[in-house]
């Protein structure tokens, strides 16, 4: 990155980490092959094993029900599909109910047939509607199979925290299966599948600090899972074939370490940057709109309007001022669009929303310019409107 440029598109991608550039390079000089018998085959295995606790720890999850996979896109595609497998029996799945501010790794239902999925909708304030939930699970016909639900722990535009131990409740009630999307909560908040009582999770690499393309499926046990995606010489227990990715899942696993550590801490310093920067905006522009500013969000996340400025104009406005932020998600390069998230919030999706979000290398200084870049914004924006 460059020295005079601030970077507060965290939810797009984090900053690789120090300890992760390691784990990668580390990881780039091993040799042997993990699943070779010799002394450095069984060297190499060790150290995924490793990773792979290390990973299984961030989620409170076992070891042995992680899966490693090349990125949370690829989990969802592997997870999210009518066929099941109970040891050597197929279990086929009824339907896949998806919240309507899902990421697109999940939103595209992965291998689900289009008449088969189906959008849970969202309340206003940007919160997945559990009444719609029980209601679609109870109309739910089972003799097509069980329901899944797959929802995000934390929504990547907005950083509001969803309501997932209280939708497991529902879907394990309906007799359902829960995938949870914790992309965006890992790190950001303590995760466990099991308090989740989820019965899958997904986690990608990169939104940590990790290297990108790398990433995991981890189930709560072994007993009911998805056919394989990627089939060949059986890796990952069969459910994920193909050479391991060593350094990616080394890296991965450094900076789920990192990430485990000292959460609370972390948050705390970035929470108040957080606040900082809101203040600061509300106070060069009392009309900014924050999303989500009374309900439970990670600490990281701001998502904002500014009535009269396009989230387009908007991004490239701070990017002049020397500022990397996002309008909505960046799902892929270059594409500003509508928000789909204020959309499902029955907003105008045109206006668009602009994301700050913030990371373990964000300073002070990165919020300063932040807010002085914000005011002359809204001072132009001002300015414009007076002249019309
Ligand atoms: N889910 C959420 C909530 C995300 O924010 C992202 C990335 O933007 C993904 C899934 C996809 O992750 P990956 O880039 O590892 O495929």
């Amino acid at each position: 990155m460059s020295t005079n440029r601030i970077y507060l598109d965290w939810n797009a991608t984090a900053a690789l980490l120090p300890e992760a550039r390691e784990a990668v390079l580390d990881g780039l000089d091993l040799c042997g092959n993990a699943s070779s018998v010799h002394r450095e085959g069984r060297a190499v295995r060790a150290r995924v094993e490793t990773a792979r606790r290390q990973v299984a720890a961030l989620a409170g999850a076992d070891p042995a029900h992680v899966t490693f996979l090349a990125g949370a896109t690829e989990a969802a595609n592997l997870v999210l599909t009518p066929d099941f497998r109970m040891g050597r029996r197929a279990v086929t799945l009824g339907g896949l109910y998806v919240s309507a501010i899902e990421h697109p790794a999940v939103f595209e239902g992965g291998r689900f047939p289009a008449d088969r999925r189906h959008e849970i909708p969202v309340l206003p304030t940007g919160v997945v509607d559990l009444d719609a939930l029980d209601a679609m699970f109870a109309a739910h016909d089972k003799s097509l199979g069980l329901p899944m639900a797959a929802l995000m722990l934390v929504n990547n535009e907005t950083g509001i925290i969803q309501p997932v131990e209280k939708a497991a409740e529902i879907v394990h009630r309906h007799g359902g299966l829960l995938v949870v999307d914790a992309v965006q909560a890992a790190g950001r908040m303590p995760v466990s599948i099991a308090a989740l009582d989820a019965d899958f999770l997904i986690l990608s690499s990169h939104k940590l600090g990790g290297p990108k393309g790398v990433g995991a499926l981890i189930s709560r046990g072994e007993t009911l899972m998805p056919a394989p995606l990627v089939r060949g010489g059986g890796q990952e227990k069969g459910h994920h074939s193909g050479t391991e990715n060593v350094p990616g899942i080394l890296g991965f696993a450094a900076a789920a370490a990192f990430a485990a550590d000292d959460i609370e801490a972390r948050n705390t310093r970035i929470a108040a940057l957080r606040d900082r920067l809101e203040d600061g905006m509300r106070a060069a522009a009392a009309d900014v709109e924050i999303y989500g500013a009374d309900l439970p969000r990670v600490a990281n996340t701001s998502f904002f309007t500014l009535p009269g400025l396009k989230a387009e104009t908007g991004q490239i406005a701070f990017d002049l001022e020397g500022i990397a932020l996002s309008a909505g998600s960046a799902c892929s390069s270059g594409k500003v669009g509508e928000s789909q998230v204020l959309k499902a919030m029955g907003r105008d999706p045109r206006l668009g929303g602009l994301r700050v979000s913030l990371g373990w290398a964000t300073t002070d200084q990165d919020i300063d310019a932040a807010i002085a870049a914000f005011a002359k914004i809204a001072a132009r924006r001002r300015a414009a409107g007076q002249a019309a």
